[in-house]
């Protein structure tokens, strides 16, 4: 397979750091709002902060990829002698979990690492340091990925079915 250049941009997320202070997720939430900047919705955010009071944890996790299929199985997480739910620190847009999806429309949000900026605005407003962006080039194998457009369709197929979808669609085709 031809191989190409890939620039990877990663978030490393120092967990112990962080106090539950949310900022990110508003900041998160108020960038992808449309027109921008013009609500805050933490529902929105491509990144959550995952707490356990009773536990003292604190977690932000980075909305990932739209997975199509549930997990076979179930992880388990022993964080300092205490067990976390099995999906809690997952990155993943499935349809086990409404973390991650557009509240109204039900389309999978991922991570566009703030797209147009010079560094995630998520990172910039951490004023604990929990979050540490980095730029490195690696070579990869050239693939066919679907694109967002392709991935939200799946995903609204997966939870309604190709019948509803083509209804909806008809109906908004007669309205155009
Ligand atoms: S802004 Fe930083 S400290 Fe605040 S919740 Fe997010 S990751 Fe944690
Ligand atoms: S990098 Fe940008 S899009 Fe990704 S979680 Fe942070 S604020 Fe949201």
């Amino acid at each position: 397979m031809a191989k190409m250049k890939k620039k990877v941009k990663t978030i490393t997320v120092n967990a112990d750091k962080c106090n539950g202070c949310r900022a990110c997720e508003i900041i998160c939430s108020s960038f992808h709002a449309t027109p921008k900047y013009s609500s805050v919705n933490p529902a929105r955010s491509r990144i959550q902060v995952v707490s356990h009071r009773l536990k003292d944890i604190m977690f932000p996790v980075v909305a990932g990829e739209y997975a199509p299929a549930e997990c076979m199985g179930r992880d388990k997480y022993i964080i300092a002698g205490k067990e976390y739910d099995e999906c809690a620190f997952c990155r993943a847009v499935c349809s086990t979990r409404d973390i991650f999806k557009e509240p109204d429309t039900g389309l999978p949000l991922k991570c566009d690492m703030c797209e147009g900026e010079d560094e995630p605005l998520c990172v910039q407003v951490c004023l604990n340091d929990v979050l540490v962006y980095e730029e490195r080039e690696e070579e990869v194998e050239a693939e066919d990925k679907p694109d967002e457009l392709e991935q939200s369709l799946q995903a609204l197929l997966d939870d309604h079915g190709l019948e509803k979808l083509a209804d909806i669609l008809a109906r908004m085709a007669e309205k155009a």
